[in-house]
């Protein structure tokens, strides 16, 4: 069988162990709510905890998309909790977090794609946190962006963020169910909404595309109005998921951000260590976080 490859030493990094960390767990837990550091078995949840940092998966832990690189359960979802909103609302306030990122699977079985979820879970949390900063991530709205549009232009976040994840030559192998300009085409139309929240995207490599075609993505991205990016090394959660390239050396993540910066994004974080959220705080402000 084949074996995930060894990680190079800029991918390894030690997990320490806080107070901090432990508080924040437990209050998880009470609450019963899913964070996407702990799942995602993030190497970044130290920094990001104690930093007042977390992401919140809300909708559930089941996706109706299959993304083989995803290590999300796919099936059939369950019902909305009803209380889920009060209940991050809670959490985010009791854990006492300065910047957080709100995310979910996609939920192509609602009608609105999971949109007034969304809202409602801003509105719990900016009343309970009036001085939160609050990053959706959020999905595709595929087959219903005109709706989920007009719902989430009611309470819009502090960023919008939908990810690219992949060029679009793989997408039908890495995103199947996902179209390339359909996520495009909702970043420009939020925009359009609200010019005045920054959108942001962002991209794993890795995956077997070239340099030319990421920087022709990061064109596409400036094109369709988008602010902010983040660019990850993706890595194979299992032998079973899409299978990883290569490591990308730090000096390509270093050129890809020069020329993010080149074509005008507000800010641009890439590294072997970047996720979506890494340091979404600073990235909000415009701090350079490499
Ligand atoms: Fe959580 Fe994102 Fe930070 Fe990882 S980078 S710990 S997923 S907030
Ligand atoms: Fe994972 Fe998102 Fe794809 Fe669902 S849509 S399988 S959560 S990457």
């Amino acid at each position: 069988t084949e074996e995930i490859p060894r990680k190079p030493d800029w991918l390894r990094v030690r997990m320490p162990a806080s107070p901090e960390i432990a508080r924040i767990k437990a209050t998880l837990r009470e609450h019963k709510l899913a964070s996407v550091c702990e799942e995602a078995n993030c190497p970044n949840l130290g920094e990001c905890f104690s930093n007042g940092t977390a992401t919140f998966m809300i909708m559930g832990e089941i996706c109706t998309r299959r993304c083989p690189f995803c290590d999300v359960a796919h099936g059939r979802p369950n019902p909305l909790s009803p209380d889920e909103p009060k209940e991050l609302a809670i959490a985010i306030r009791d854990m006492k977090l300065k910047y957080v990122v709100i995310t979910s699977v996609d939920r192509d079985d609602l009608r609105d794609g999971g949109a007034q979820h969304f809202v409602d879970c801003i509105r719990e949390t900016r009343a309970l946190s009036p001085t939160i900063e609050i990053e959706t991530l959020v999905p595709d709205f595929r087959g219903r962006m005109e709706a989920a549009l007009d719902i989430l232009e009611i309470a819009p976040p502090d960023v919008f963020n939908h990810n690219l994840e992949s060029i679009p030559r793989l997408y039908r192998q890495v995103r199947p169910g996902s179209d390339y300009q359909w996520s495009l085409d909702l970043l420009k139309k939020f925009k359009e909404r609200c010019p005045d929240v920054p959108t942001k995207s962002g991209l794993m490599v890795g995956m077997g595309e070239t340099f030319e075609e990421i920087v022709e993505v990061l064109k596409d991205l400036r094109a369709h109005h988008v602010d902010m990016l983040t660019i990850g090394q993706y890595l194979q959660p299992s032998k079973h998921h899409f299978p990883m390239a290569r490591f990308v050396p730090p000096e390509e993540f270093a050129r890809y951000e020069e020329i993010a910066k080149e074509l005008g994004f507000k800010h641009a974080a890439c590294g072997p260590l970047v996720r979506s959220s890494y340091h979404a705080d600073k990235q909000a402000h415009g701090e350079h976080v490499s």
